[in-house]
């Protein structure tokens, strides 16, 4: 460790030199010189190889060809005047020239996130193999050792917090398998692995010591419990709700993200333009809005009879101006909204649905009266996130006709137009995408398409008079973000349906 952080010291002060120093060096052994921020990184393949090797021999992997291994090195020499490495990989190794500075970046990098993770990991894994081969032996100890055993399996749960700190995840799953159990983040929207699945013996002493954290009651456990907890990180107070569910293998947890910080740093520039909605949505939207100046925030509790229709209601003898009603999922709630609206308040609500016109369909699912609808409402708008490409390691590419044609766009078009992808880097774990944007719909209640709802004309019609209306669908929305090079065809063809 020490000789890599001498160089990346004595480099620092000079990358450029240092960049020409390694490719001199890749002249002379006769290897391609390498750039590893232009690189895939695998962060599986970097896994499988003991940490402890790549510091000896200042190197990192970059792919398995078959059973040869394409590693990056700071000094040739050391890997080809012997045949330690090799041997102790057990592969032939095929070497390309990074600088140390790179080198030791990434080897920092991953020391510091997946390893903790992972050695925090292995004690768990290891005790299975162990477990199949001799039942009888690991029983017994383990039984002698159930007291001890309760710190690693603390040390445990706190890494996988911290980690999915590090991560920018929002939530934590732990999922109980028939004989394992796999624990994932939500980074950007997609649930990723977090790490090897650990053993089912396990789960009951996770799941206890997360109910423990949060206050929740340990020996409960047919009906599903919701608490949260707080930890300290980076300095300040991170906040977890957490949600318990019974499963047919045991217990599930979910860990939320509450952290309030970012949450409010992101909140004091938060407007409509950082959230990403286009400039024409954008327009259409604040017609119709105004700056509200309030919000009242009632904490619902079935138990006790304060339902959300009852807390709306009551808030509505206040007589406020504006009125913002989280979800709609009732007739009850639904009424009562549309009837605020009839009387002269602004409510915003959300409704789930695929799109703006399914909106329609979902509220007249609730028992909803079109006519009633229709004559409350003044807009719907839409939106969904995309992922937004690593800038870290964007690289622009072109599609031929046929991924044009099957994303139902026209070659014609869109030939010459310059796609981007994420090759995938340490920023982002590998996957290319970092962080989120939103595509956004927005429906005008234009008197024609009011009277086409209330007689109950089809979707596809309404679809196609907004349209002519110069309604943009989601679709179109997120082409715009491909076309700017905000993210990839791949991504919005995941979210949005092809037309
Ligand atoms: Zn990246």
């Amino acid at each position: 460790m020490s000789t890599v952080d001498q160089t990346i010291v004595d480099a620092a002060s000079d990358p450029q030199s240092e960049r020409e120093r390694s490719r001199r060096m890749a002249e002379r052994y006769r290897c391609p010189f390498v750039d590893l921020f232009e690189q895939r990184i695998d962060p599986e393949l970097f896994r499988s190889i003991p940490a402890e090797l790549m510091f000896r021999f200042n190197f990192v992997p970059m792919e398995a060809q078959g059973n040869a291994l394409v590693i990056a090195v700071a000094e040739p020499s050391q890997v080809l005047l012997s045949d330690e490495l090799p041997l102790l990989l057990g592969k032939k190794l095929i070497l390309k020239v990074a600088t140390p500075t790179q080198i030791g970046d990434l080897l920092k990098r991953t020391e510091q996130s997946q390893r903790v993770l992972d050695q925090a990991t292995e004690a768990f894994t290891l005790t299975v193999v162990e477990e199949d081969e001799e039942a009888d032996a690991t029983l017994s100890a383990d039984s002698l050792t159930r007291e001890s055993a309760v710190s690693p399996v603390v040390r445990l749960v706190d890494t996988v917090i911290f980690t999915a700190l590090e991560r920018r995840a929002s939530d934590i799953h732990i999922e109980a398998r028939d004989i394992e159990v796999a624990v994932k983040y939500r980074i950007d929207g997609v649930l990723v692995h977090a790490m090897l699945p650990i053993a089912k013996d396990w789960l009951s002493t996770i799941i206890s010591r997360i109910k423990v954290m949060s206050e929740l009651d340990i020996a409960e456990r047919r009906v599903p419990q919701d608490g949260r907890f707080r930890v300290r990180y980076k300095g300040r107070f991170v906040d977890f709700r957490v949600s318990i569910m019974p499963s047919i293998h045991g217990e599930d947890a979910v860990l939320r993200v509450l952290d309030k910080e970012t949450l409010s740093e992101k909140f004091a520039t938060l407007s409509l333009e950082v959230v990403g909605f286009s400039g024409e949505d954008m327009r259409k939207f604040r017609r119709y809005i105004r700056e509200p100046y309030g919000m009242v925030q009632i904490p619902v509790n079935e138990k006790k009879g304060l339902t959300f229709a009852r807390g709306l209601r009551s808030i509505l003898r206040h007589d406020p101006d504006k009125i913002m009603v989280g979800e709609i999922r009732d007739n009850e709630t639904a009424q009562i909204a549309i009837q605020s609206a009839l009387t002269g308040h602004l409510v915003f609500t959300t409704v789930h649905a695929n799109n703006v016109t399914d909106v329609i369909g979902r509220f007249i699912n609730m028992g909803v009266e079109p006519y009633n609808f229709v004559s409350a409402l003044n807009c719907i708008l839409a939106q969904r996130l995309v992922r937004v490409v690593c800038v870290h390691c964007k690289k622009k590419v072109r599609y031929s006709r046929e991924i044009l044609s099957a994303s139902g766009l026209d070659p014609e078009i869109w030939g010459q137009v310059e796609f981007v992808e994420g090759v995938g880097c340490l920023e982002c774990s590998g996957t290319g995408f970092r962080g989120r944007s939103a595509i956004s719909e927005l429906l005008d209640l234009s008197d024609h398409i009011r009277e086409m709802i209330i007689s109950r004309r089809p979707t596809s019609e309404i679809k196609r008079v907004a349209r002519e209306e110069g309604m943009t669908f989601l679709r179109d929305s997120a082409l715009a973000k491909v076309r700017e090079g905000v993210t990839t065809l791949k991504e919005i063809n995941k979210v949005t349906f092809i037309d």
